[in-house]
């Protein structure tokens, strides 16, 4: 309607208008100074994520930096032989960097990505690359431990050759650095490293206007009130300010650095840490902060958003799903489908990727930002969030919690048992006109609680109704640890000895599957129906 008048629309969420209000004022290029890189570190368990950490904190790189490193504070910064600076997060792990990114932060300029070298590269690993892959941040490898015997870095970038990240000293365009962060060989030529990536990002702030940042962690400690730590990404932050941040505000009373010392003449500038006290609650993490002229702005914005979050339920931004999809493409503003393909095989995730990958258009790009095996976990539903993906499961389901929190959110997850399926769906979802024919209905879930083998009848679970209610006539599919390991139809279903059309939540029953007696306790059975939908116009 409004085209036909002549009226371009634009949408936007109400967070975002209340975040250009406070943030209207355009830095001038002549004001513009170097500020030092965000780093995060990720990588597999074990693999010596907090080890280096502990590293760089421990030898603050240059000895003797005033006043040793003594508090935790989210993150820190440490200057560099060379006399520049690096802040590292001090929260490590990819799920922790993107549940910042799904809030709408982008709180990390380079990532090191640290891996074993007397280990390989592992699913976490994985998982890390593409959660920094999909927030678009430049990568810097760190082969840890070659302090080992038989540490084997060339094997490590062989395995990354292999998933398409060649190093550079293979020729690629990845930087890499062999260290040992327990005795804390490599380190220095690691952050020179990432110094040289930041170069090339050239990162730039005004440490003359007002602050904005982000909020790293927030608590309420007894004797102080609501600590919060934050990081600067813009101006300068002063005690006495009054800032803002999601619907809680206050006035700046003190402020400290990662060595307790008081910030109070120097304020922090772009990318310096600090805690400080005065909020009159505590913002999440990944919150965005700014700084406001008068407390009764900051008031204002903060009940304004109150309402806001009342009124409109926690998220003003509609998640991506694919029947969302021709909507879009209609109002012209979709370029690009990400998607997340979790699967029981190796073989069957390349396969479905490869094929989803080509149905790439000149329109529309389609990017599966991260793939895997095993079960669809919180942390596939946490990036799916950030990066607005839709999450395609192939004889896999989601554990109980990333099934709740994709509801919560609103992150769609579609679960195919067929790959031409999934194939088929995302197809006709990118040409707008997405309505399967044949629906599948998940109508119960069941956990089997005990098993009995009984001569020719075979295996039976006695198991009870957890969610819904199951039919006779229901399809059933039994899935081990988030996996389909059977699909197939019910052979019976009793209650005590007698044979029943249908069992309801909460209780018992007696079930054998056909064809198939593997059936373990703890095993979960989903009994779904499929419905006929008509294609409409
Ligand atoms: P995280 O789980 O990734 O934080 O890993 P940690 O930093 O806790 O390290 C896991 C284990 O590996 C610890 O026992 C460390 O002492 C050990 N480790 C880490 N880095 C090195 C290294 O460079 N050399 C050796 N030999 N051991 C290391």
């Amino acid at each position: 309607v409004a085209e036909e008048f002549g009226f371009e629309t634009e949408f936007v969420s109400a967070e975002v208008v209340e975040a250009i209000q406070a943030d209207e004022e355009e830095d001038k290029e002549e004001d513009l100074v170097p500020r030092a890189p965000i780093v995060t570190v990720m990588g597999h368990v074990d693999h010596g994520k907090t080890s280096l950490l502990d590293n760089i904190r421990k030898t603050n790189v240059i000895a003797g930096e005033a006043g040793g490193i003594t508090q935790h504070i989210g993150s820190y910064n440490v200057q560099l032989p060379s006399g520049r600076r690096i802040t590292f997060l001090d929260t490590p792990g990819h799920e922790a960097f993107t549940a910042m990114r799904a809030r709408g932060a982008q709180a990390t300029d380079i990532a090191i990505i640290i891996i074993a070298s007397d280990d390989k590269v592992m699913p976490q690993t994985k998982e890390a690359i593409n959660h920094a892959a999909a927030a678009g941040v430049p990568i810097v490898f760190a082969f840890n431990k070659i302090d080992v015997q038989g540490a084997d870095p060339n094997k490590i970038r062989e395995q990354l050759a292999a998933m398409n990240y060649l190093v550079e000293d293979w020729g690629g365009k990845y930087q890499c650095q062999e260290i040992s962060a327990k005795k804390g060989i490599g380190v220095n030529e690691l952050l020179e490293k990432v110094l040289l990536e930041a170069d090339m990002l050239d990162l730039k702030a005004n440490p003359n206007r007002r602050a904005q940042g982000l909020i790293i962690e927030s608590s309420l400690d007894k004797g102080r009130g609501y600590v919060s730590n934050i990081l600067v990404h813009n101006g300068t932050l002063h005690v006495g300010d009054i800032i803002l941040a999601g619907k809680y505000y206050g006035r700046v009373k003190a402020m400290f650095n990662e060595r307790n010392q008081s910030l109070k003449a120097t304020g922090a500038g772009p990318s310096v840490p600090a805690t400080i006290l005065g909020f009159n609650g505590a913002p999440s993490a990944g919150d965005t902060f700014n700084v406001l002229e008068s407390e009764q702005e900051a008031r204002d914005i903060a009940t304004r958003r109150t309402q806001l979050q009342r009124e409109q339920g926690f998220r003003t931004q509609k998640m991506l799903s694919l029947d969302e999809i021709g909507r879009r493409i209609a109002i012209g503003n979709f370029q690009e489908l990400n998607l997340i393909i979790k699967g029981d095989m190796d073989g069957s995730v390349e396969a479905l990727s490869a094929e989803i990958e080509k149905l790439s258009t000149e329109e529309i790009g389609v990017n599966v930002i991260h793939r895997g095996v095993g079960q669809i976990s919180e942390s596939d539903v946490v990036l799916a969030e950030a990066s607005q993906a839709v999450i395609i499961g192939f004889q896999v389901r989601p554990s109980a919690i990333a099934r709740k929190n994709a509801e919560q959110q609103g992150v769609e997850i579609r679960t195919y048992s067929i790959i031409y399926d999934a194939i088929a769906d995302v197809k006709s979802a990118m040409e707008g006109m997405l309505s399967p024919e044949i629906k599948e209905v998940v109508t119960a879930s069941l956990d089997v609680q005990q098993t009995f083998t009984i001569g020719k009848v075979g295996t039976i679970a006695g198991c009870l109704v957890k969610e819904g209610k199951i039919k006779r006539t229901d399809k059933v599919r039994v899935i081990r640890d988030g996996i389909v390991i059977h699909s197939g139809e019910l052979e019976s279903l009793k209650r005590f000895k007698d044979d029943v059309k249908e069992v309801a939540l909460g209780l018992d029953c007696g079930l054998n599957i056909k064809g198939f007696n593997d059936l373990h306790e703890g095993d979960v059975i989903e009994s779904y129906e499929e419905i006929e939908v008509k294609k409409t116009l």
